[in-house]
């Protein structure tokens, strides 16, 4: 009991000495459990009951991390949007449908899905987490993850789930694959209660990344295409005969390495290839 307050105590002036600073903006985060530091209910950030079903979810996720201000200017993905890649239409209005480049360029998955727009502050998020090592970071997103994952697909439909690889080159200066990660902390975030394994398989090594490619983000759309040809290779094609397989990765940008690995994996056999990443590029 004793030692209870005495660690209570040593958690406050831990806070007040060292508050916590955002991760994007590095603002001082206030302490919501004491009354003096709390903000209030989270405003919508655009007035709309989607938009704020979702900022509630990644207050709770993010809080500790992220200041109010960087959870409010995450920007959700909203119908509709391309019932193909998941791209959000520019306008508000209709029906999900198929967007101009899935129609020219058909994909060898079936859908891509994401819960956030990858613009600044996501942007930003997903750099702290890859490449500033800030892996307290894995399980709000992995949580952030595994609720989209809920909410496009039954749990229990999805035979393999397979995080895109790095190149053995990038794995060691990185040291993780936040793919991996994310996609491995789902079991603990779940708990007991939903046994997610009966559901699918985590697979690390049916994928591999055979040739180590230029990063993405320097080229066009086209060089990316080029850049990814032939950049995987399959593991085991017994594996995947007739499986429903689910991609993970961080960010969709123009789907050239999701589409590439969805290649291989189709041809090797796979009933159906989907993907699942944090953020979709607009
Ligand atoms: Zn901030
Ligand atoms: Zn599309």
């Amino acid at each position: 009991m004793i030692s209870d307050i005495f660690k209570h105590a040593g958690r406050i002036l831990h806070r007040v000495v060292f508050p916590p600073k955002c991760l994007v903006c590095t603002a001082f985060i206030p302490d919501r459990t004491n009354p003096c530091g709390s903000s209030g209910p989270l405003p919508a950030a655009n007035g709309n009951s989607a938009s704020l079903s979702l900022h509630r979810q990644l207050d709770r996720m993010l809080s500790r991390y992220l200041c109010r201000n960087c959870i409010l200017g995450l920007v959700a993905v909203e119908s509709p949007i391309c019932d193909c890649c998941g791209f959000p239409f520019e306008s508000r209005k209709g029906v999900d449908h198929r967007c101009g480049d899935c129609i020219t360029h058909p994909k060898f998955f079936e859908i891509a899905r994401a819960p956030l727009v990858y613009d600044q502050v996501a942007m930003r998020v997903i750099q702290r987490f890859k490449y500033n090592g800030k892996l307290q970071l894995v399980r709000p997103l992995a949580e952030l993850l595994l609720m989209t994952y809920r909410m496009f697909w039954k749990t229990d439909s999805v035979d393999l789930v397979v995080p895109v690889p790095l190149h053995l080159s990038r794995f060691r200066s990185r040291g993780f694959n936040q793919a991996y990660l994310m996609a491995n902390c789902w079991k603990k975030i779940a708990g007991d209660g939903e046994n997610l394994s009966n559901g699918h398989r985590l697979e690390r090594e049916l994928l591999i990344r055979s040739r180590a490619t230029l990063p993405q983000t320097s080229l066009g759309r086209e060089q990316r295409t080029v850049n990814m040809k032939n950049a995987f290779t399959l593991n085991n094609s017994s594996e995947i005969m007739d499986k429903h397989i689910l991609l993970v990765d961080d960010v969709y940008t123009t789907g050239a390495t999701v589409n590439e690995c969805a290649r291989v994996l189709v041809n090797g056999g796979a009933g159906r290839v989907d993907v699942l990443t944090l953020a979709r590029a607009v």
